[in-house]
């Protein structure tokens, strides 16, 4: 028997809605395409997208940076059977598990309703999702525990990942047809897959001067090198990402070919805080077209933009009235910009729902994401199908996209508040002779640079590295923990001449903040031996 017809020529199907689509009408085009609910049942986005942006062109092919260990992977015999599987066949086929002995018969969860995000707030706030394994056939719902307790597809299963086909459509609009995108358990592991994907062992990947420890180790341990590119206070610099590419010469860099990806954290970088505006992403998107770079941009703090600090004790202006005012205030992503398919994104549940879900997406050209998937197919799988359906329950069926909107705002004002209480605090309380600060209007993340050339111990001749790290240690010792900004440089062999310490107000509650910028600065006044 032949196998089920693949999704991707969905795009002849008739449009369902006119143009692209929106929370207004995700629901009409999700008649264009019946959603495939048994186990393990294959889906892609090519399914779920509008028809309008399944036909735009295709993204370029990017067989040349493929690499070898990429190009031997070979889909998973296993996973492939599920395209036989037909209505009332009797499978004996697969290797799955029999649901009757898979104990967890039900699974609830209660969570906040969006109706709990508008002020003043209704009196019973809560929704609670519940799923059984008899769901799908009591056609209460799309998608339920039998299918989400057994083996999944690496790309996710097919009612989760149309709500995120859906979302990202909403929200970036990519400029090509193409697109696709995988479930993956964290942008770490989505960071890994680009890794294996693209690179080998000496390539260089080029990123801000100060960037993610975790993603550079993660390629150091591939033997993937990362390349500085000069900062400003809006982030990585177009102009020296091009002077590096342009004057590449591989000999000067131990013969590594000309670099071909750039890791980039556009919004709320960590761990400057730095937002790229439009203009600057537009500048540098250019750029990769004229170096024929691919750019990746891990995106966790994309919806944590927020507006500007405005000054000790100034209130806020109201949130955006409408979850279409509100996507209208973020900076455009790489993505919305990406007419050639160039741009891999890393876009992760864990800053805006919680870590522990495990959940996250990258969307990329169908070209890379299959590859991707070949890869999480003999690796992680996919995320927990306990996850999944907890997501799929809360974002689909209890909020729908507009009520995760409301909750996106309502979770921006919240880190907007916290980010105003820790520039009160560092405006009150640190020694302005030695610390200054930009404040950040994204992310999670306070930059505080020193001028440790003030320090005392200078004169004995000690070095910025023990200088920053007797800061660092008389911080621990007030109480105060601070990472130190050697630990995020992409060379970590270059001499520096500027000193930071990161500061996160993500983690503790706004008295604690305060607090803990007092100590810091009184750590600073002892230090620099500041009245
Ligand atoms: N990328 C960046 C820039 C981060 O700051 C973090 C978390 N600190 C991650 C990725 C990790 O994301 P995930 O939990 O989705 O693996």
């Amino acid at each position: 028997m032949a196998p089920h017809a693949a999704a991707n020529d969905v795009a002849q199907k008739p449009a369902v809605v006119e143009g692209t689509l929106t929370v207004a009408n995700v629901a009409a085009n999700r008649t264009r395409f019946p959603l495939p609910k048994g186990v393990a049942a294959f889906s892609d986005s090519s399914m779920f997208k509008s028809a309008a942006s399944a036909a735009k062109p295709k993204a370029k092919r990017w067989d040349h940076y493929i690499s070898a260990e990429s190009k031997l992977r070979k889909p998973s015999t296993l996973k492939q059977i599920a395209q036989y599987l037909q209505p009332g066949m009797l499978s004996l086929g697969g290797g799955l598990p029999s649901q009757e002995y898979f104990p967890f018969h039900e699974i609830s969860a209660k969570a906040p309703s969006p109706s709990q995000f508008a002020d003043p707030a209704p009196a019973n706030p809560e929704c609670s999702v519940i799923s059984t394994k008899h769901d799908i056939i009591d056609a209460t719902s799309e998608f339920d525990l039998e299918v989400a307790l057994n083996y999944g597809q690496s790309v996710g299963y097919a009612a989760f990942v149309r709500w995120v086909t859906e979302h990202v459509e909403i929200v970036h609009n990519p400029p090509y047809g193409d697109w696709d995108l995988t479930l993956a358990p964290g942008s770490t592991q989505g960071w890994d897959f680009v890794l294996r994907m693209l690179c080998k062992p000496g390539d260089i990947v080029l990123t801000e001067e100060y960037t993610f420890c975790s993603a550079m180790e993660g390629a150091a341990a591939q033997g993937v090198i990362p390349f500085p590119v000069k900062v400003d206070a809006e982030g990585l610099l177009a102009s020296s990402l091009d002077e590096i590419l342009t004057n590449w010469d591989p000999a000067a860099h131990g013969g590594a070919r000309k670099p071909f990806v750039l890791y980039t954290v556009p919004s709320g970088q960590n761990p400057t805080g730095a937002t790229q505006s439009a203009e600057r992403r537009k500048e540098i998107y250019k750029v990769a077209q004229k170096h024929d770079l691919i750019i990746c941009e891990d995106e966790p703090y994309y919806f944590l933009q927020m507006e500007p600090y405005k000054g000790l004790g100034t209130p806020m202006t109201p949130p955006p009235a409408s979850t279409d005012e509100f996507l209208k205030t973020l900076v455009p992503s790489f993505l919305s910009m990406d007419t050639d398919g160039r741009v891999i994104r890393l876009d992760s549940f864990s800053k805006v729902l919680s870590p522990g879900s495990r959940v996250s997406f990258v969307v990329a050209s169908a070209q890379l994401t299959e590859r991707m998937i070949r890869q999480a197919e003999t690796s992680t799988q996919s995320p927990s199908g306990m996850a999944q359906i907890l997501l799929y329950k809360l974002l689909d069926e209890a909020w729908g996209h507009e009520g995760y909107i409301k909750w996106l705002i309502h979770i921006r004002v919240e880190y907007t508040k916290r980010r105003n209480c820790i520039m009160d605090a560092c405006e009150e309380f640190l020694p302005k002779s030695v610390a200054t600060f930009n404040p950040p209007t994204a992310g999670m993340f306070n930059w505080i640079q020193i001028d440790w050339k003030k320090h005392p111990a200078i004169k004995e001749g000690k070095d910025h590295d023990a200088i920053e790290e007797m800061i660092f240690l008389a911080a621990v010792d007030a109480g105060v923990l601070v990472s130190r900004g050697t630990w995020f440089l992409a060379d970590q062999s270059a001499k520096q001449e500027d000193m930071f310490f990161r500061t996160t107000f993500a983690a503790a509650p706004a008295d604690q903040i305060r607090e803990a910028i007092k100590r810091f600065g009184s750590v600073l006044n002892a230090q620099f031996n500041i009245q």
